[in-house]
């Protein structure tokens, strides 16, 4: 067998080759807790990482650990997540700044108000404690705020994290577990034979292992693709900003419509754009659109979330006169400076400032769900990807459950929305929208 097959026989050839159980692409927080969670069952694992770990959206993200909001399909995963996150400052032992704060939501929009009523009903119904905010309780929650709205909803068993302490807590707990955590260690592809996945190239070098699992982020489509799995995504860019320090205000996770924002211990404030943020378009982007139903789903998911993503032509018109976009780190300076100027109107009496200011991109799937999967094909493929601006507070029960499914071949939660399969099968629903 081995002779005949050019990849078999590189295996038993090559003596470089380093023998794992498990390699995991992306040094993300689902790479991570994924790792994480196959290492302390036992297994032997490889992390790869094409830069640097963390440093896609990992580390860039607000550091919102939210069960408010979620879809009824995650909502039971992202109720473990928050259970696993009280524990893991113990159980990483590193200070994440976990703050139990809570989560609040405001509106003006007497549409979102009702789907606000609808949502809590929903997730009380799995036991969350989730309800509508009276003046008074927001007042106890922003005290001195000076916005005005309609209609707000808490959830005080919400919390928030510090992302780049996270992501180095994982890192020094796999180095603790002996996972081997190799960085700039961009995977070229996925290698295959006899319909089994078998390792995983990079450049020159090959790692031989029977399971692989994809946590890649907005690089999980290339990798899968060349495995014949096609996966639908968009990328979207989004600004944050860090205030100057601040007194001390609020300890929850805050979400306007116009901006969000948590106050880190620091004193600094973590100011977002509200949701807002830009489509990337690329060359890729364009090639998966000439798919009949991933342009549907596209144009689906930017219909529902019209209010908050911008399409800028231009760059449709760099795609097609083969210009190279140099400008996909630039944080947009309008955002900030429309952030800046709400925040100043909700807490005139302080005095705010930039001192950062960044950029991510979100891989968002065209229904907000992310893909957890381990029946695609080939055998020894998992997949864990497509977060959707949501990956962040769900990644401690998402590494739990690709672990289950890898060792015991089942998860005790209903991963049947999470089916790749879903995009082909015409079983995707509508992408649900409640930010
Ligand atoms: C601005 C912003 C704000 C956000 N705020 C929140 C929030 O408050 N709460 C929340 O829950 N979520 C939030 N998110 C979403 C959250 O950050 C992501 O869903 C989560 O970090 C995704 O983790 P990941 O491991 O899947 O991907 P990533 O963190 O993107 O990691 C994927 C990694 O894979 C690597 N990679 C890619 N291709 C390859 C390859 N071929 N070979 C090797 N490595 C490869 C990349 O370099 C990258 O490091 C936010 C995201 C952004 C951008």
């Amino acid at each position: 067998m081995a002779d005949s097959n050019p990849v078999l026989r590189r295996l038993s050839s090559e003596s470089s080759v380093s023998k794992a159980d498990a390699v995991v692409i992306g040094g993300g927080v689902i790479g991570l807790s994924t790792a994480f969670e196959l290492a302390s069952r036992g297994m032997l694992v490889v992390l790869v990482e094409g830069n640097k770990v963390g440093s896609a959206q990992s580390m860039r993200n607000w550091g919102f650990v939210r069960q408010q909001g979620r879809a009824p399909e995650e909502l039971p995963l992202m109720i473990e997540a928050n259970r696993k996150w009280r524990e893991l400052e113990k159980k990483l032992d590193f200070d994440i700044e976990w703050l139990q704060g809570g989560n609040l939501r405001l509106t003006n929009s007497p549409q979102r108000a009702e789907e606000y009523r609808r949502w809590i009903d929903m997730a009380r119904s799995f036991g969350l404690d989730s309800k509508i905010a009276s003046p008074a309780e927001i007042d106890q929650i922003i005290p001195g705020f000076q916005g005005k709205y309609l209609m707000g909803i808490v959830t005080p068993s919400d919390g928030q994290a510090n992302p780049i302490k996270v992501v180095a807590a994982y890192l020094r707990r796999l180095r603790n577990l002996g996972v081997e955590v190799y960085e700039d260690f961009p995977v070229d592809a996925i290698v295959t034979a006899a319909g089994r996945v078998v390792g995983v190239q990079s450049k020159d070098t090959f790692l031989a292992t029977p399971i692989v699992v994809v946590a890649a982020g907005v690089g999980s489509g290339a990798l899968l693709k060349g495995v014949g799995v096609d996966l639908p995504v968009q990328f979207v860019r989004q600004t944050v900003a860090l205030t100057t320090v601040v007194p001390s205000f609020t300890q929850a996770c805050v979400w306007t419509g116009e901006i969000g924002f948590r106050q880190a211990r620091s004193g600094n404030v973590v100011l977002s754009t509200g949701g807002r943020g830009d489509v990337k378009i690329d060359a890729g982007t364009i090639r998966s659109l000439m798919s009949v139903t991933h342009f549907r789903h596209s144009a689906s998911m930017y219909w529902k979330n019209r209010e908050y993503l911008r399409i800028h032509p231009y760059e449709l018109l760099q795609v097609f006169r083969g210009e190279q976009r140099n400008n996909d780190y630039a944080p947009n300076y309008e955002d900030i400076e429309n952030s800046i100027r709400v925040i100043r109107s909700y807490f005139p009496n302080f005095d705010w400032d930039v001192t950062l200011a960044w950029t991510g991109t979100i891989d968002g799937t065209p229904d907000a769900l992310p893909v957890i999967d381990t029946s695609a094909r080939p055998t020894g493929l998992v997949i864990a990807t497509g977060m959707s601006g949501h990956g962040f507070g769900i990644a401690p029960a998402i590494g739990d459950v690709v672990a289950n499914l890898v060792i015991h071949g089942e998860s005790h939660f209903d991963l049947s929305a999470f089916r790749i399969e879903r995009f082909q099968d015409g079983t995707v629903k509508n992408p649900h929208h409640l930010l």
